[in-house]
C-alpha cells in the first residue's frame, strides 16, 4: 500500500503526478484540515505555515516533513527529532533567485525606483526631475553580509564582480570561497554596521537571530546606510527599524519579509516614501517555484523510502536506515 501523504500548498500538476506514483496524496488549504488529515498520513508537503508540535500530536504515523523552503524556522526541529520525524528542506535551487530579489531592493531603494514610478503616474512628471529627488549610487559602495551563506554568497557575487562593491560580511564562521573570489572580508556586526552603505540580512531566524538588528544596531548603521531584509522578518525588531526610519537614523529600507505576514495594510512602513515593501517574494519566479515543489516531492518520496541522503535538516532521524 502506498504511503498517505497531506500537501498544503498548491503544487504543479507534473508534481502532483510524480507524487501520485509513490504515494496516495490528499489536498488540503487550511491548517485544521491539515492537523485532521495528518491523523494517517506518514508524510507531509507544503510551506508558509506554522507546524506547532500540538499539530503532530494526533499524527502517531508521519515519518516524513518536506518543507518547500530553504528556511525552517516554521517547525520545532528538536520535536520532530524526538517523534523520528524526518525533515528535509529545499536549499540551492532558490540561492539565485532570491539574490536577484535582493539586488532589486537594493537598486530599488537607493535609486527610489518604486516612489518615482508612483510619482510619474500620479502625472508629477512636468519637468526634470531635482536634486531632492536624486537617489544615491549602488556601484563602488560597500555591502555588508549578514549571513553570508548560500545566497549571502550569490549576493556578494553580484555585488563585487558586478557592481565592484567592498564586501563585508559576519558569520559565525569564516567563507574561504567568497573571500578568495569576492575579496569579502569578514568583521564584527559592529563594523559592518559601521562601514556598509547596504545593510543586508541573510541570516537564518533561530534564538540567537531574532531581534538581531534592534534600535540599537540601527543606530550604529551610518545615516546614509539603507537596511534591507529578505531573510526572515523577526531578525528585525520592526517598531524600531519604524523609528529609525521616522528619525532618519538610517536612509531608508527594502523588505520582503515582515514580522507579520502577510504585512498589515495599516502598518506605518507603508507610508514612507523610503520603504520598498515586497510580498515575500524571494524565491517568487515560476522557474524558481517549480524547481522548489520538485525538490521537496524528491525528497520526500526518498525520505520515506529511507533513502535521502540530502537536503535533511535532521539526518539523525534517518541514520538507522543509513546503517542498514
Ligand atoms: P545558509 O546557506 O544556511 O546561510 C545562512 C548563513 O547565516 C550562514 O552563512 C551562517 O554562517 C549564517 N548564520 C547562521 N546563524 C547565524 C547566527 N546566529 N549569527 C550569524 N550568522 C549566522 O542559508 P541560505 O540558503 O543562504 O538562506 C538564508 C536564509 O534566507 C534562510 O534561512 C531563509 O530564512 C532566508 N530566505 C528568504 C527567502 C525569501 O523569500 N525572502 C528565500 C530564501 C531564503 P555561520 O554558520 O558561519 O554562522
Amino acid at each position: 500500500m502506498k504511503p498517505l501523504v497531506v500537501a498544503y500548498k498548491p503544487l504543479p500538476d507534473d508534481v502532483v503526478a510524480e507524487l501520485r506514483e509513490h504515494v496516495e496524496l490528499v489536498q488540503v488549504d487550511n491548517a485544521a484540515a491539515l492537523t485532521k488529515s495528518l491523523a494517517n498520513a506518514e508524510g507531509a508537503i507544503g510551506a508558509s505555515l506554522k507546524i506547532t508540535p500540538q499539530m503532530l500530536d494526533s499524527a502517531p504515523t508521519l515519518r516524513a516533513w518536506s518543507t518547500i523552503s530553504v528556511g525552517y524556522d516554521n517547525f520545532d526541529v528538536p520535536d520532530l527529532t524526538r517523534r523520528g520525524i524526518a525533515l528535509a528542506h529545499t536549499p540551492d535551487v532558490l540561492t539565485e533567485s532570491t539574490a536577484d530579489t535582493v539586488f532589486s531592493l537594493i537598486l530599488a531603494s537607493a535609486r527610489r525606483v518604486v516612489e518615482l514610478a508612483e510619482w510619474v503616474r500620479a502625472g508629477n512628471w512636468q519637468r526634470s526631475i531635482g536634486p531632492e529627488l536624486y537617489g544615491t549610487d549602488v556601484q563602488g559602495k560597500t555591502i555588508g553580509i549578514v549571513g553570508l551563506g548560500r545566497i549571502g554568497a550569490a549576493l556578494a557575487r553580484r555585488a563585487a564582480l558586478g557592481f565592484r562593491m567592498r564586501v563585508l560580511y559576519t558569520n559565525r564562521h569564516p567563507h574561504p570561497e567568497a573571500e578568495a573570489q569576492y575579496g569579502a572580508r569578514r568583521v564584527t556586526l559592529d563594523t559592518l554596521l559601521a562601514e556598509a552603505d547596504f545593510v543586508c540580512l541573510q541570516v537564518p531566524l533561530t534564538p540567537e537571530t531574532q531581534h538581531l538588528i534592534g534600535a540599537a544596531e540601527l543606530a550604529k548603521m551610518k545615516r546614509s546606510a539603507i537596511l534591507i531584509n529578505a531573510s526572515r522578518g523577526p531578525v528585525v525588531d520592526e517598531a524600531a527599524l519604524i523609528q529609525a526610519l521616522r528619525n532618519g537614523t538610517i536612509r531608508g529600507a527594502g523588505l520582503d519579509v515582515f514580522e507579520h505576514e502577510p504585512l498589515p495594510a495599516d502598518s506605518p512602513l507603508l507610508a514612507m516614501k523610503n520603504v520598498v515593501a515586497l510580498p515575500h517574494i524571494g524565491s517568487a519566479t515560476h522557474e524558481t517555484r517549480h524547481a522548489m515543489a520538485r525538490c521537496a516531492a524528491d525528497n520526500l518520496i526518498k525520505a520515506l523510502a529511507g533513502t535521502l541522503r540530502e537536503n535533511l535538516v535532521n539526518p539523525q532521524v534517518l541514520e538507522p536506515a543509513r546503517a542498514q
